[in-house]
Order: C-alpha cells, then sequence, then structure tokens
C-alpha cells in the first residue's frame, strides 16, 4: 500500500467574524502546520451548511459571514496556494456521505455527546416543544451535526484535525464511524487524530465576561478585526479577580481572564517592548516574565489596569498585522471569491473519489464502468 499521505481538515461556522478563542483554539496552530511544509494536502472548511443546521431561519447572516471567515482566514495567514480554502454546502457529495453514515450511528449515541448537549442546553432548544414554537425542541438536522462533520473529515482522508477542546468528542464519534463502517464495508476511510492546542489556556479560551468559552453566540468576544481602540476597550472591562478590590490585596490569578489570555499570548520580548506598562507614578516594576507579574499579582500591590494595559497591548501586537492584511483584502473581494471557488473545486474533485470509494466499497456503485455487466450476469442466473 502507498504510504498514508498527512492530510488535515478543519473549519469554522460562518456565524460571525472569527474571534482571537479560534485563533488560539485552532486558526495560530493551522497556519503553522501549513508553513512547517509536513503536510501533503491541506483543507479548510467554511461550514455554512452545518451553521444552517440551528440558524435555519438566518439564512442570511451565514451567507454574509462566509466572505468574513474568508477574509479572516487569509488576514491570519492561511496561503490559498498551501491550503484548499472551500465552502462546505457547494461539496454534494458530504451530504450524500453523511445519509450512509447516519446508519452506522444510534440516536442513544448522539444523546450521549456531551459538546451536543451543552449545545442544546445553551441553544434553549432542550425546553418541552407544544409544536406551535419552532425555537423549542432539536432541528434534527442540528441534533446530527456530529455525523455531517464526520463525512467533512473522512471525506478528505484527513489525518490530523487541529481544533479546541469542544470538538474532541466530534472526532471520537468520527473515529467509531470510521471503524464501524470499514468492519462491515471493508477497510476504506481513514481514521483521524484530534490535534488539540499544547497550552492549556488555548483549549477553550474563556469570553471577556469570564464565561466558560468565548463564543461568536454569548456576544463576549474580541475579533480579529477589532481596531486596536476597540481591542484596549474591551479589555479595560473585562472580568478578573471579583475580591481584588484594592491594589494592595493579594490577587488571583487562576480563573482571572486577563491572565489566562496572557498564558495564551504573552511572548518574552513583550516585556521589553511593553515594559512601560508597568510603571506608574504609585507604583513601578520592572517585569522579565509572566511569572514574575503573577507573583506580584499574588503578593498584592499590583493593580488591574496596568496588566490590563499590558494585556492591550500584547494582544494589538499579535492582532496588527491580520488586520493590516485584512484591510488589504477587503479591497480585493473577487480575488478572495475566486480562492473560495477554486478551493472548492479542489475540494470537490477529493470528496467525490472518496464517495465513489464508499459506494463501492458499500456494492450500491451500480452504473460504474463493468459494474453493470457484472450486476447483469449475477441477477440474470436467478431466471435461468
Ligand atoms: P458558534 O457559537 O457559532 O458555535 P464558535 O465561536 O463556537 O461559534 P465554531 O465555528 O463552532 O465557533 O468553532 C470553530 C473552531 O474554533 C473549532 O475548532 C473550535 O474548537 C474552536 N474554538 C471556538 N471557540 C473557541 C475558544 N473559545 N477557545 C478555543 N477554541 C475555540
Ligand atoms: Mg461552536
Amino acid at each position: 500500500m502507498a504510504e498514508q499521505k498527512k492530510i488535515i481538515l478543519t473549519g469554522d461556522r460562518p456565524t460571525g467574524r472569527l474571534h482571537i478563542g479560534h485563533y488560539v483554539g485552532s486558526l495560530r496552530r493551522r497556519v503553522e502546520l501549513q508553513n512547517s511544509g509536513a503536510f501533503d494536502e491541506i483543507y479548510i472548511m467554511i461550514a455554512d451548511a452545518q451553521a444552517l443546521t440551528d440558524n435555519a431561519d438566518n439564512p442570511e447572516k451565514v451567507r454574509q459571514n462566509i466572505i468574513e471567515v474568508a477574509l479572516d482566514y487569509m488576514s491570519a495567514g492561511l496561503d490559498p496556494a498551501r491550503s484548499h480554502l472551500f465552502i462546505q454546502s457547494q461539496v454534494a457529495e458530504l451530504t450524500e456521505l453523511t445519509f450512509y453514515y447516519m446508519n452506522l450511528v444510534t440516536v442513544q449515541r448522539l444523546q450521549r455527546n456531551p459538546t451536543v448537549k451543552q449545545e442544546i442546553q445553551l441553544r434553549g432548544y432542550s425546553e418541552a416543544s407544544d409544536g406551535s414554537d419552532n425555537k423549542a425542541g432539536t432541528p434534527v438536522g442540528f441534533f446530527c451535526y456530529p455525523i455531517s462533520q464526520a463525512s467533512d473529515i473522512t471525506a478528505f482522508r484527513a489525518t490530523t484535525v487541529p481544533v479546541g477542546e469542544d470538538q474532541e468528542p466530534m472526532i471520537e464519534q468520527t473515529r467509531e464511524i470510521v471503524r464501524k463502517f470499514n468492519a462491515v464495508y471493508g477497510p476504506t476511510l481513514v481514521e483521524p487524530e484530534i490535534l488539540l492546542p499544547d497550552n492549556a489556556a488555548c483549549l477553550r479560551l474563556p469570553g471577556t465576561d469570564g464565561k466558560a468559552k468565548m463564543s461568536k453566540s454569548l456576544g463576549n468576544c474580541i475579533y480579529l478585526s477589532d481596531s486596536a481602540e476597540e481591542v484596549r476597550a474591551k479589555v479595560r472591562g473585562m472580568y478578573t479577580d471579583p475580591n481584588h478590590l484594592q491594589v494592595s490585596d493579594p490577587g488571583r490569578v487562576e480563573g482571572n481572564t486577563v491572565f489566562t489570555y496572557l498564558d495564551a499570548f504573552c511572548k518574552p520580548e513583550h516585556f521589553g517592548r511593553f515594559g512601560e506598562c508597568f510603571h506608574g507614578k504609585k507604583a513601578s516594576f520592572d517585569f522579565g516574565s509572566l511569572d514574575e507579574v503573577k507573583a506580584q499579582y499574588r503578593a498584592g500591590g499590583l493593580g488591574d489596569v496596568m496588566v490590563k494595559n499590558f494585556l492591550a497591548e500584547v494582544l494589538n501586537d499579535t492582532l496588527e498585522p491580520i488586520r493590516r492584511r485584512r484591510k488589504a483584502l477587503e479591497q480585493d473581494l473577487p480575488y478572495v471569491y475566486e480562492v473560495l471557488r477554486q478551493g472548492t473545486e479542489v475540494a470537490r474533485a477529493k470528496a467525490a473519489q472518496t464517495l465513489a470509494d464508499v459506494k463501492k466499497a458499500m456494492r450500491i456503485n451500480y452504473f460504474d464502468p463493468g459494474v453493470l455487466e457484472e450486476l447483469i450476469k449475477e441477477q440474470s442466473e436467478k431466471y435461468k
């Protein structure tokens, strides 16, 4: 057998612009992996069909955000020459795969998926429905989205899926489908590996409000496209340690979102460049590392304002080049759409090949060359 290619598939729902949670949870890693040259093929999907599973009443939101996600991707460093950026709904083969995989998963298994459970609750779908309100009750498509994700991943024969921690149950579900499919129909599909961020702070970046997850749907985001001033304002309003009332009070670093963001973004060089944030009239510090900042915060005497000013500089330092590239791309939308069109074409060809293999394995490829002749011969035996 030919040596297994190394292939990446990952993506995002076009339900809004991308935020710094996406960046540290997945996007930054994708760009690194892309630039490492260690992968043979990279597919990055704008999951509009998946976004429709809980936005059926607002397709315009999904449509509007496709270009926003594409702009965020390319500004963050995804390079169309090395990564195929594509739109999920335009690859019809994915839906067909989903239909066959649905038979390999039980309703009970889907009901146990912890991320789906959480998201059903978050969206208020669990409230009893009297049949009059569309909002109550879970759309079947939404309930089945882990199966559709398995199609996305396996269609591209992905070996590696770089995503945030909330996606772990989806990858596990995919692996189960692959094993089941291969056991029933013969070895056909590739079992993928999840690639989680190696920095604990990035697994699930909390929102600016301190809630467990920064999420487009919760409105607690710092967007990659926010201006420097917006970033400063959002950081100023951030949740810290509620018991750190006086500057002199000892503060808590654990569960303090400002420090979580620093864990995710701060680099040693930032202390030299933004050290003046810690120089004040009442107190002045010369920190050389994040550990020193944390130690001082724990001991007391270091105020939230200083730490927040530093964080805003650190974030803007990361976001500035992304913003700059975005501004340029925003002026060249025909190019961005052309990238998506071409990426989708490549994605379609790949998915079509996998679908053909799947149908062949299931022996439902009745009209493939040579197959029909065989079929006629086989069935004719019955009537001899
Ligand atoms: P929605 O609210 O529409 O579900 P979302 O903000 O949760 O949007 P997704 O498009 O569902 O974003 O997630 C895309 C990718 O970004 C996934 O790999 C997910 O794990 C990752 N991700 C999203 N939010 C975070 C976060 N706060 N921290 C780390 N990774 C995240
Ligand atoms: Mg999500």
